[in-house]
């Protein structure tokens, strides 16, 4: 069976402790790899190797480490066709989607901060005519960026290429349920010529490897994207280390459709915002409120749309929903159905586990599922899902559904859904989400300040602000 190895300082490299977790292909519920079980000495031979390359990196011209990136931007797209397919293995999703958004997002990342480094510009203060002030945006060491398993070489290429872009040198530990494609990665990292110790990756659980990661006192950086109660747990941790900390986390996104919106088009992009990677995608749209003067018409499309999607083998080209990541995901997924249901909640659609056939059979498939009926206070309708399920609420004016949609401790995106632009703009400024899409959803343009409010995040990612967020300000005054 093959052996995923870590990659600590330019090599590929056994656990120190020699053990092994299972990785399982969520299509077929079978065992195909093994991963390194990693442990704290691997964090900390990781992060030495780390801190001894940082001084010859954060050193290196900017000129030369967008070569690099720019050659390992080049690589990924040699080796496309494999990462799409480890991809889909490893997480369960369609290979058209990996081969669509994941594994091109993947270059994308590396050259957009590739290139920001060349173009990149400094502040200077003129106290009239007394002095001048200059600011100095300096790498700041080893950056821990830790990144989960629902896209995992896009999020995890999405941190690690403005924190080497900016100078600083890496430790990275991909989810370790998806740990494939890093593995790939690190492949490609060595094929690229990337300087030794640059990027380590460690594999392994996130209580014996994160921890020691995120808790080091030699990673002064800490990146991370997942869950809001890991995010919670780092915060604690490292906040009395007073380490520069960036948390992406989960949501509840509200659309919004009104009945002046165009109809079609907002069935399709809201059937595509639910269930669009089995729903595991922290921007998906999983509560949709509805204008009541459209309710019923609306929920019916939507109902006729998500029908004709096909759950079904990642592989085949037709597949529009592969498998969610994991048994136990899967599971809390469907207890989270059961609990809809014993709340009152219709299912309109789906609702159950997919059964497929042959070698699929024990694959973790779930149907498009949308629930009507419940309060939009309740837990289902508050709490996170991240799975193929959706909740339609009706509502009768614009003051009810910004007060819907800002009712959970969420506040990562929102998309909104009216051909009034005046609307939409008020409705927009009213909503407390860090990203909001009118008319569209997923429409991502790198430059922007991405991230969430309240409980879906802390600081901001994306274009300048993330080359911010790998580099220290440093203020120089010169008295003239
Ligand atoms: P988790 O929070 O469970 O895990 C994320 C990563 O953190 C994994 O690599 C995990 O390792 C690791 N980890 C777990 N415990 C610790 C710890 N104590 N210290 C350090 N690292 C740790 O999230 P999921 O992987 O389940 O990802 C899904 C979540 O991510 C959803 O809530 C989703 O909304 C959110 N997300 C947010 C995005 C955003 O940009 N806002 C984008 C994508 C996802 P291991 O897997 O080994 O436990």
């Amino acid at each position: 069976m093959e052996k995923i190895f870590n990659y600590i300082n330019g090599e590929l490299v056994a656990p120190e402790n020699g053990q092994y977790l299972d990785n399982i292909n969520p299509s077929t519920g079978k065992v195909y790899s093994l991963i390194p079980d990693s442990d704290k000495r691997d964090i900390n031979n990781a992060v030495k190797s780390a801190k001894k390359a940082f001084p010859m990196w954060s050193s290196t011209s900017k000129q030369e480490r967008s070569k690099i990136l720019m050659k390992l931007a080049d690589n990924i797209e040699k080796h496309f066709d494999k990462l799409v397919i480890a991809e889909s293995k490893d997480n369960g999703k369609p290979e058209s989607l990996a081969s669509k958004v994941d594994i091109p997002r993947a270059p994308a990342n590396i050259r957009f901060f590739a290139g920001a480094i060349l173009h990149d510009s400094s502040n200077l203060h003129e106290m009239d005519g007394v002095a001048i002030n200059y600011t100095l945006r300096q790498p700041i060491g080893v950056a821990a960026c830790i990144s989960p398993w629902n896209l995992p070489l896009y999020l995890l290429t999405w941190k690690i290429a403005p924190a080497l872009a900016s100078g600083n040198t890496v430790v990275a530990k991909p989810s370790e349920i998806t740990p494939m494609t890093a593995y790939l990665f690190s492949k490609i990292c060595i094929e690229s010529g990337l300087p030794k110790g640059v990027l380590n990756i460690v594999h392994g659980l996130g209580s014996k490897v994160g921890d020691p990661l995120t808790t080091h006192k030699d990673t002064p950086i800490v990146s991370f994207t997942g869950g809001t109660v890991t995010g919670k747990h780092i915060a604690t941790v490292t906040a009395p280390m007073f380490k520069k900390l960036s948390l992406e986390l989960g949501g509840k996104n509200p659309n919004i459709i009104f009945a002046d919106a165009d109809f079609d088009k907002a069935v399709s992009i809201a059937s595509r915002a639910a269930f669009t990677n089995q729903g595991q995608i922290c921007l998906c749209g999983s509560r949709i409120f509805i204008e009541e003067k459209i309710y019923n018409k609306f929920r019916d499309a939507l109902i006729a749309k998500a029908s004709k999607l096909i759950v079904g083998d990642p592989k085949d080209p037709k597949t529009n929903l592969g498998a969610v990541v994991s048994k136990d995901h899967m599971n809390k997924i469907l207890s989270k159905i059961d609990e809809a249901k014993k709340m009152g909640g219709k299912i309109l659609l789906g609702g159950e586990r997919n059964l497929l056939e042959g070698e699929l059979k024990e694959g973790y498939y779930i149907k498009p599922t949308i629930i009507e009926g419940l309060d939009y206070n309740c837990s289902i309708n508050q709490e996170e899902i991240f799975g193929p399920v959706v909740s339609i609420i009706p509502f009768k004016t614009e003051e009810e559904v910004i007060n819907m949609a800002n009712s959970t401790k969420y506040g990562l995106s929102a998309s909104i859904f009216t051909e009034n632009v005046s609307k939409a703009h008020r409705v927009a400024a009213k909503i407390d989400s860090g990203v909001i899409w009118i008319n569209t959803w997923l429409l991502r343009d790198l430059r922007i300040p991405f991230g969430g409010m309240k409980s879906s995040g802390l600081g901001r990612e994306g274009g300048f602000k993330s080359l911010d967020f790998f580099t220290e300000p440093k203020n120089i005054c010169v008295k003239i």
